[in-house]
């Protein structure tokens, strides 16, 4: 109580009523906001943007200014990246009677690739279908045929099954993979092998054919033996500085402890990442807008984080982890939104059911609209994985995927998939969550490891981190709570 007071003689707005702080947020809200203007900048001005590209550093600069224009200080935290890495559209023509050229594009980290290859039927990519081409696969790329996907559980799936398949190709000695695309009417999209997170490039080549032109070549497959010639000139760069955009607004009484919010900056570049994460990215920088506009001093420290690399394993969350290990007893909240605009039905709550009660006090004074629909679980995908392994509470969006999943990772996520209304509905239930953690009387405390422990096994994360080469990382203690 005493600190207390003592801190409200030092700082008079404090003395507000909370009621006003919020009432300040809605008035700072109702007026017009530069956030559709800053994303249509990041999406259309700027494109896609893959970690350690030209795009990207541009995409750096957007976030700095976007914090500067909202009146905080912002600054950069490089990390490196093994390899800077540069799509080339793949030109295959398969020969002889019937051939055709196909519509492709590699695979992210995918080596470069000329020559003229035999193409073997590997079937639906079973571990069966694959290892009956046994040494003929010396050398020659397979075929693999694919089920569409529709639904968040298959495109995860596609993940793993991928992971498996891959690893398969290399162990048959192929050159290379040309795996169906899942997405009907040749829709294209950025897909990365598993094993291939850290911007280590793939021990094979990966390439996705769209989806119609892969069911012809399959057909053909089956009439005859295919040669095709494939030309892929990625590009390779070696290490490249990539980075994350931080900013924050101190608290006041409670300072020393940090609520964060945090959304991926990078994105794939078939489309120009909109949904997937341009979006959260701009939400993010209003929300400290908004806090600046209204002139809020919030108890607790708030901390804007626009991380790069999370397309290729959360490496800038993972980065920033490791250079802020000192504090992370002080990080009390990561907040991440990354699923695009759907709605918002609740949190995840990275496998702390004791969210709840602060969550839903924090969301109050959203209404009835409050997302309520909260889930225990605990999952690998985005950039809250390496401090939930720390055992920092964590909270994720989940949201409607209507509109997020037929364009994840595509050429078809762009500007206009974005909904101007949806985007400032979900600014201002974030901003409302934000200030209602930063001011709440208490929150989660971090875990121990035995703690965290419990929570990889209560949730059943385990699976998960070893599909995506995280496991060893925890079991060496090397990534994760020591
Ligand atoms: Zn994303």
């Amino acid at each position: 109580m005493r600190k207390r007071l003592l801190a409200l003689v030092a700082l008079p707005l404090l003395a507000q009523a909370p009621d006003n702080d919020l009432a300040r947020l809605r008035a700072a809200f109702a007026q017009p906001s530069p956030e559709l203007a800053q994303l249509r900048q990041l999406c259309d001005g700027i494109g896609g943007r893959v970690t350690g590209s030209p795009a990207f550093t541009r995409a750096l600069k957007w976030g700095v200014d976007g914090f500067k224009a909202a009146g905080l200080q912002a600054k950069v935290e490089p990390f490196p990246l093994v390899n800077g890495w540069t799509a080339a559209p793949p030109r295959i023509r398969i020969e002889g009677p019937m051939g055709f050229s196909p519509l492709a594009t590699s695979w992210g980290w995918s080596p470069p690739c000329a020559g003229t290859f035999r193409i073997l039927d590997g079937g639906d990519g079973s571990d069966a279908a694959m290892k009956t081409l046994g040494t003929s696969a010396k050398g020659a790329f397979i075929y693999l045929a694919s089920e569409p996907m529709t639904t968040p559980e298959a495109l995860f799936g596609e993940y793993t099954t991928t992971a498996r398949q891959s690893a398969v190709a290399k162990a048959l000695g192929a050159k290379g993979l040309i795996v169906q695309s899942t997405r009907v009417r040749k829709l294209l999209y950025r897909h990365l092998d598993p094993r291939c997170d850290d911007g280590r490039v793939a021990d094979l080549v990966e390439i996705q054919i769209a989806r119609e032109d892969g069911a012809r070549l399959g057909r053909l497959l089956k009439d005859r033996p295919v040669q095709a010639e494939i030309r892929m000139p990625n590009r390779v760069s070696g290490p490249v500085q990539a980075g994350n955009v931080i900013a924050e607004i101190p608290g006041t009484d409670l300072k020393d402890e940090v609520v964060l919010i945090g959304a991926h900056l990078d994105s794939w570049e078939l489309g120009t990442g909109a949904l997937d994460n341009g979006c959260n990215a701009a939400m993010v920088v209003e929300i400290a807008r908004l806090f600046k506009a209204a002139n809020l001093h919030p108890r607790r420290t708030i901390r804007f984080a626009l991380f790069g690399g999370e397309e290729e394993g959360m490496l800038g969350s993972k980065a920033y982890v490791k250079a802020h290990r000192a504090e992370l007893d002080r990080i009390r909240a990561v907040v991440i939104y990354d699923e695009g605009l759907g709605k918002v039905s609740g949190f995840s709550l990275g496998g702390r059911p004791e969210w709840r009660p602060i969550l839903d006090a924090a969301l109050a004074p959203e209404g009835d609209g409050a997302p309520k629909a909260h889930t225990d679980d605990a999952f690998v995908g985005t950039d809250n994985y390496d401090f939930l392994v720390e055992g920092v509470p964590t909270l994720i969006a989940n949201q409607d995927w209507t509109n997020y999943l037929p364009n994840y990772h595509a050429e078809s996520d762009t500007f206009d998939k974005v909904d101007a209304g949806a985007l400032r509905r979900q600014t201002h239930e974030a901003a409302i969550l934000m200030w209602g953690l930063a001011n709440a009387p208490a929150l989660l405390s971090r875990q121990t490891r035995a703690q965290v422990e419990a929570l990889i096994q209560a949730t059943g994360l385990a699976p998960q981190m070893k599909t995506f080469g995280m496991w060893d990382g925890w079991a060496d203690s090397s990534r994760g709570r020591k």
